[in-house]
C-alpha cells in the first residue's frame, strides 16, 4: 500500500524547511540485508503544523485495515477478566494502541538556560535478541534477517507475554479478534497483539517504511546496519551528543541520536500504558531465564493448541489462495 499521494504532497507543501543534513544519504528503495533505522532528534520538529505528525498519519493509513472487525460481545477471558478494546477509540494517536503503532513524545527541557522542545518518535525498537519473540509460546513472533521483529497476527493468541517482557511494553492488545475465537475463547487467549513491523511487507517489495518515506525533514532514515551505525556515530560526534538503542535491551535495530542526553529526555517521560520511557542502558529482562522460560511455557496443552492453530491457519490460507 502506498502512502496517499495527496497526503504526501500536502506534507511536503507544508514543510518550508526540509533538512539537507542527510542529503548525501541515499534513502530510496530497494534496500536489503541487515537494516537499521536512525532517528535524529535534532531534525524532528514533531510536524507541529499538521493535525497529525506526517509519520504517524502515514503509519495509520497503511495499517488502517490491520485489525479485523471485533466480535461483539467480546468473550470474557478466564481466569483474568481483562478485556482491552480499542475498536471505539481508533482516533487515539498520542500513545501506542492496536490502531496506532507510532506516536511522538514531546519533551520540554531547559538547555543552557533556554527552553527547548524535542520531539521523539516512539515505536518498536526491533531488538537484536527480542525477548518478546523468545517468550511467545506460540512462536508467533519472529526476528527476520532484515532486522524486523514481526508478530504473525494469524497465530497470536493475545496472551501479552511479549508486552510483559518488552522493557518498553510496546505490543498492544485488541481483544475480540484472532485465532483464539475459533479455538478456546474464554479459556485460552484474549485477542491479538499489535505493533510496528518495520513495514516488513513494504520492505519485501523494495519500498521504504511509510513513516520514513513521508518524513519531510528526513529525521528518520533506514539503511544497511553498518552504515547506519557509522552515521549515528558521526552525527553524535558532530553534535557532541548521545545515542540510544545501541546497547539498550541487548542492542536494537533502532538508533536515536540526540544533542541532549537520554537521562534528561527520559525525565520528561512518565512510563504508562502505551507510553514507553527511555531508560538509558536498560537491560534485557530474560537474559538468564531464556531457555527455562520457554520450556515452562511449552506445556503439552500449549503444544496441542499450537498444532490446532497452525492447522486452522493453514486451511484458511489454502481457502484464500
Ligand atoms: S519524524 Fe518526521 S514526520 Fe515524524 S514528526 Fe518528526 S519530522 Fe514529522
Ligand atoms: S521493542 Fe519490545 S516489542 Fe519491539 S522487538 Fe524489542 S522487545 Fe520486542
Ligand atoms: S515502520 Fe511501518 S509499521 Fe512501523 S511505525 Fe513506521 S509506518 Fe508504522
Amino acid at each position: 500500500m502506498n502512502v496517499s499521494r495527496r497526503f504526501f504532497l500536502k506534507v511536503f507543501a507544508g514543510s518550508a524547511v526540509a533538512s539537507l543534513a542527510w542529503s548525501n544519504v541515499s534513502n530510496s528503495a530497494p534496500i536489503e540485508g541487515n537494516l537499521a533505522t536512525l532517528i535524529d532528534l535534532s531534525l524532528c520538529d514533531g510536524c507541529v503544523n499538521l493535525r497529525l505528525p506526517a509519520c504517524v498519519q502515514a503509519c495509520r493509513e497503511i495499517n488502517k485495515n490491520r485489525v479485523p472487525p471485533v466480535k461483539e460481545p467480546i468473550p470474557e477471558p478466564w481466569p483474568r477478566k481483562t478485556i482491552e478494546d480499542w475498536s471505539k477509540k481508533k482516533d487515539v494517536f498520542d500513545r501506542l494502541t492496536p490502531y496506532n503503532f507510532l506516536y511522538i513524545h514531546r519533551a520540554e527541557l531547559i538547555v543552557g538556560g533556554e527552553k527547548k522542545t524535542f520531539f521523539i518518535p516512539r515505536r518498536c525498537m526491533h531488538c537484536d535478541n527480542p525477548a518478546c519473540a523468545t517468550i511467545c509460546p506460540f512462536s508467533a513472533n519472529h526476528k527476520f534477517k532484515n532486522g524486523a521483529v514481526v508478530i504473525d497476527e494469524g497465530l497470536c493468541f493475545g496472551g501479552a507475554k511479549c508486552r510483559d517482557v518488552c522493557p518498553w511494553n510496546i505490543p498492544q492488545r485488541q481483544s475480540g479478534v484472532g485465532i483464539y475465537l475459533h479455538i478456546l475463547p474464554s479459556f485460552m487467549g484474549n485477542g491479538v497483539m499489535y505493533k510496528c513491523d518495520l513495514c516488513h511487507e513494504r520492505l519485501g517489495k523494495g519500498k521504504l517504511p511509510a513513516c520514513i518515506e513521508i518524513c519531510p525533514r528526513r529525521a528518520m532514515i533506514i539503511g544497511k546496519r553498518k552504515e547506519i551505525e557509522e552515521m549515528a556515530e558521526r552525527r553524535r560526534r558532530e553534535m557532541n551528543g548521545f545515542i540510544y538503542g545501541k546497547v539498550e535491551n541487548g542492542g536494537t535495530s533502532t538508533l536515536y541520536v540526540s544533542p541532549v542526553s537520554f537521562e534528561l529526555l527520559n525525565k520528561t517521560m512518565k512510563k504508562s500504558p502505551g507510553k514507553p520511557d527511555m531508560v538509558p542502558g536498560i537491560k534485557r529482562r530474560m537474559e538468564i531465564t531464556d531457555p527455562l522460560g520457554k520450556v515452562v511455557l511449552f506445556s503439552p496443552l500449549v503444544g496441542a493448541v499450537v498444532g490446532i492453530a497452525a492447522g486452522w491457519k493453514r486451511r484458511k490460507e489454502e481457502k484464500n489462495d
